[in-house]
């Protein structure tokens, strides 16, 4: 027998599925471009999926397989909506990390289509608000259609995130970090992470961005590529982490997540300095065993919680 949670999602795909294939037959239009439409009609209850009762994580996994259908067809590399098995994980640690926190501030400078923004408000106990920000108009469309659907308090700003931001320093910054070189020299002069000697690496840019945007005592989980620390443009990364934040994880995905070599990435916990704040005592250096090895994960899980526990004390 299927379980309501498939068939739920199963239904609301279906009907964003359907509209979208006939905005693309019809309207010679993108099927993400008819995402858009069926989340429109969705929202202006000009047609609506047959099934009302659907929890925001069935309606976000819906979006999701639409999106990600969408995707197949025609999308570059960095504007990948973040996997479900990595904004799981990514939600575990915000949770850890956050618990003593009845309410959160978020920012997620590089949105995308807000897949692990929402993943981790879905997921958050607490009261949160967010701010995200995205510089292509159809993923940010997406992300806003999606936020108003799920009914998460979200604010969005569609512009080039390294430019300067309207937007308060909050609680936590989390972010799947665009990789590559950041082609705005002039922008990138305002950075100390700038090079001097090629083009400034975006994610570094955007590292540094997020650290003026978070409260001192804040924390920042980052996606990064997993080689961020051995790239030629590492030394002054190292040297501005160490003067204003602390390193609390480096956590490696199993690479059979990633689907294409090269594009593997862990998630990097960093905290901003705090005057009234110690160093943590001991870094976390992990790595993801096979998530559907239920044993070893369970003992992973352990591990993060026995750390954690130290760490607070
Ligand atoms: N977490 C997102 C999701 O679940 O859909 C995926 C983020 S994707 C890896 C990185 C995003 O950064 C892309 O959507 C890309 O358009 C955006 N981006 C790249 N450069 C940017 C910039 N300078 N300002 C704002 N957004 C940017």
């Amino acid at each position: 027998m299927r379980d309501t949670m498939h068939t739920h999602v199963e239904q609301i795909f279906t009907f964003i599925d359907q509209e979208s294939n006939y905005i693309e037959n019809e309207a010679s239009a993108t099927y993400l471009e008819g995402v858009v439409y069926a989340l429109e009609l969705w929202l202006n209850e000009k047609k609506v999926p047959s099934v009302r009762d659907a929890d925001k994580e069935e309606v976000r996994k819906a979006i999701q397989l639409a999106i990600l259908k969408g995707m197949k067809k025609s999308v570059q590399v960095n504007h990948q909506m973040t996997p479900d098995a990595i904004g799981l994980l990514v939600s575990y640690f915000v949770k850890e990390m956050t618990k003593d926190r009845k309410e959160l501030s978020i920012l997620d400078p590089a949105l995308g289509t807000g897949n692990l923004l929402f993943t981790i408000m879905n997921a958050l106990p607490t009261e949160n608000y967010a701010f995200g920000v995205e510089i292509d108009e159809l993923l940010i469309q997406l992300a806003a259609q999606t936020g108003e659907l799920l009914t998460h308090d979200v604010q969005l700003f569609r512009q080039d995130a390294l430019k300067p931001l309207l937007i308060d320093p909050v609680d936590i910054v989390v972010s799947d970090l665009p990789v590559g070189y950041y082609p705005d020299s002039e922008t990138s002069q305002d950075y100390f992470l700038h090079s001097t000697e090629e083009m400034s690496y975006a994610h570094h840019l955007f590292m540094e961005q997020s650290m003026k945007h978070v409260k001192p005592g804040g924390y920042l989980f980052f996606l990064v590529p997993d080689t961020i620390f051995e790239s030629k443009q590492a030394p002054k990364l190292h040297e501005f982490i160490k003067e204003n934040g602390w390193i609390q994880a480096v956590i490696q995905f199993p690479t059979s997540i990633f689907k294409t070599k090269g594009q593997e990435k862990s998630l990097l916990i960093l905290q901003k300095k705090s005057s009234d704040l110690k160093a943590p005592r001991e870094v976390l250096l992990a790595k993801v065993p096979n998530m559907m090895n239920k044993e070893s994960m369970e003992l992973f899980l352990k591990k993060v919680e026995i750390w954690q526990e130290e760490n607070t004390k």
